[in-house]
């Protein structure tokens, strides 16, 4: 149960979906954690709730981000999981005859460049500590088309799921590791408004599933615990599928 006792864990997107079931796992299971959210109502209520620090970043603005990891740093001393996890699901990226370039920057930008400077301000610290894990969330769309039909979206996390295995295999040697976590679908306001505005996609996923339903974020949260804790030593640079079997069906 103590599995991560006293770890300093900086979760961003940690107000809501993933990222708050994720920090209430990670709390019960000992970590000290830092919500890091654009939501100035839900993330000091979930640090309130879990007795940790929250701090306002936009992931996408390199000063903000750069100040999320700052403030971890000063108020814990230092900072051992960096979970990069917000992003967000456009509802029209369905087809690239209809997107528009500042609509796939957009996308671009808050799920990728966001996970660079995430990665690149945690392993700044990570490195002279020595140690710590990195975990970026991808999805079960970096593996696999048919179930999706999403472009900028399924683009952008392709590349958080390659840059995070060239990570894990650069900073090994630094006694730190970073991983791809790719989550099938998961019931949360993302998904759930994802599936208001699209009906048909929502049915595409769904009959894709092999077990006929979308994970709870409780579930992605038990292995983002596995993947921060010691349990998972000689976890790295892996695509850490936890998708009901969705991508292999
Ligand atoms: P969510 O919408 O429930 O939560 C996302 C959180 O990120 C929100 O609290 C939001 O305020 C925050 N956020 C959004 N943009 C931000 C920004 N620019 N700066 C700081 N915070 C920001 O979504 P979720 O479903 O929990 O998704 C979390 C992650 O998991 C996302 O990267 C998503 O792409 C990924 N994912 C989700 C699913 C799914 O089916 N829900 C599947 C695979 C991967």
């Amino acid at each position: 149960a103590n599995r991560l006792k006293d770890k300093i864990c900086v979760i961003t997107g940690g107000a809501s979906g993933i990222g708050l079931a994720s920090a209430r796992r990670l709390t019960e299971e000992g970590a000290k954690v830092v919500i890091g959210d654009l939501d100035e109502v839900r993330g000091p209520e979930v640090a309130d709730e879990l007795g940790g620090l929250f701090v306002r970043v936009n992931v996408a603005d390199e000063e903000e981000v750069k100040n999320l990891f700052a403030r971890s740093v000063e108020h814990f001393g230092r900072v051992d999981v960096a979970f990069n996890n917000a992003g967000i699901n456009p509802t029209d990226d369905n087809s690239i005859l209809t997107t528009d370039i500042e609509a796939w920057a957009r996308v671009q930008t808050v799920n990728l460049t966001s996970v660079y400077l995430c990665s690149k301000y945690a392993l700044e610290h990570m490195v002279k500590q020595g140690s710590g894990s990195v975990i970026n969330t991808a999805s079960f769309v970096a593996l696999m088309g048919a179930a999706t039909s999403q472009i900028s979206y399924s683009a952008s996390k392709g590349g958080v799921l390659s840059m995070s295995r060239e990570l894990g295999v650069q900073f090994a040697k630094d006694g730190i590791r970073v991983n791809a976590l790719c989550p099938g679908p998961v019931n949360t306001p993302l998904l759930r408004e994802l599936f208001a505005s699209d009906p048909v996609q929502a049915q595409r996923r769904l009959v894709h599933c092999p077990g006929g339903r979308f994970a709870e974020p409780e579930e992605i949260a038990a292995a983002v615990a596995f993947l921060a804790s010691d349990d998972s030593s000689f976890v790295n640079a892996s695509t850490f599928t936890v998708d009901g079997g969705i991508s292999s069906a």
